[in-house]
């Protein structure tokens, strides 16, 4: 069993193939439907533009790039896509891996290598975690890419797993309620970043790189730790998906459905001048939202209300 299928064994289709056929075909039309609907809910893609598909060798990168060009085929607008690789010039990386698989499916691609990895190994102290210089690097030379091909969007691999994850960690360790956008302003305001596979849940992307065979790179070859917070809270969430089927999926929703009247971010809102107005609010606070309860709870509140 690979690593992948050791965190969601369920996924092991090689002991299935019949089914495992059928079921392919039905991934296949949810990955296009989630990733079209991502595209339309958020504006990422517009008729002229030329889209950047950052491309790691990653299972989540080599997916984003697949489904974009099987919806490129059918969009009513038209875009192209350009995939590029930042080679950061760690050891092992086996360089020829991508421009041979991009050069296959027969993409436009741009491969730039940067040695961010000595830059990084010679700044930052053994021992200490490196993925935030490491990414802040990589962060600049994509966006310079970007520029120089051209490029009016940079499309990246996260997916709704990371999403959730990152909403954890910057509750946990940044006191903030802060999650990933799908589609934010690039920092120095010259680009536009989305992340088309916003609505896919990783399980999705595991199984998809079985059925297509991408030829996976290794993401440990930096062999940074700093990963390893972000498993623990994967681990986390996956353990209350395996409890409690469709939490995930609401807190997902969740984060479509914020209500800054019932939270305490006074910038957000302003509590300071409410006041009763006398007049019913049919929006306002229902004390205890009786309707998201059960109907037989609902109908106990009801009751103690009157
Ligand atoms: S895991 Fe390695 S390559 Fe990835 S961001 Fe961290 S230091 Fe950079």
């Amino acid at each position: 069993m690979n690593p992948q299928t050791a965190v969601f064994p369920e996924l092991d289709a090689a002991a299935r193939p019949g089914k495992a056929e059928r079921e392919d075909h039905k991934l296949e039309k949810r990955l296009c439907r989630e990733v079209g609907r991502a595209i339309v809910d958020f504006n990422m893609i517009e008729g002229g533009d030329k889209v950047m598909v950052c491309v790691s060798g990653g299972k989540d990168s080599y997916a984003m790039l697949d489904i974009l060009l099987k919806l490129q085929q059918r969009a009513p607008v038209r875009f192209e896509l350009v995939a590029v690789n930042l080679d950061q010039k760690q050891p092992g990386f086996p360089a020829h891996v991508l421009p041979e698989y991009l050069a296959q499916v027969g993409v436009p691609f741009h491969i730039e290598t940067q040695d961010t990895y000595s830059i990084v190994k010679r700044v930052i102290p053994e021992g200490k975690t490196m993925c935030s210089l490491c990414s802040r690097l990589r962060r600049g030379i994509l966006y310079r890419v970007a520029e120089e091909l051209g490029c009016t969007k940079i499309a990246l691999g996260h997916h709704r797993d990371d999403m959730l994850q990152t909403l954890f960690l910057n509750m946990f360790f940044a006191s903030k309620l802060k999650g990933m956008p799908p589609k934010l302003a690039s920092d120095d305001g010259k680009n536009v970043v989305i992340r088309p596979l916003a609505y896919v849940n990783e399980k999705d992307l595991i199984r998809w790189a079985e059925v297509r065979q991408f030829p996976i790179i290794p993401c440990t070859l930096c062999g940074s730790q700093d990963g390893l917070q972000r498993q623990v809270v994967g681990n986390m969430l996956r353990e209350w998906e395996a409890k409690f089927p469709g939490r995930l999926e609401n807190m997902f929703t969740a984060l479509q459905n914020v209500v800054p009247s019932h939270l305490m971010d006074p910038r957000l809102h302003d509590f300071k001048s409410i006041k009763a107005t006398g007049q019913a609010d049919p929006e306002g606070d229902k004390a205890f939202d009786a309707e998201s309860f059960a109907p037989q709870v609902a109908a106990k509140i009801a009751f103690m209300a009157q």
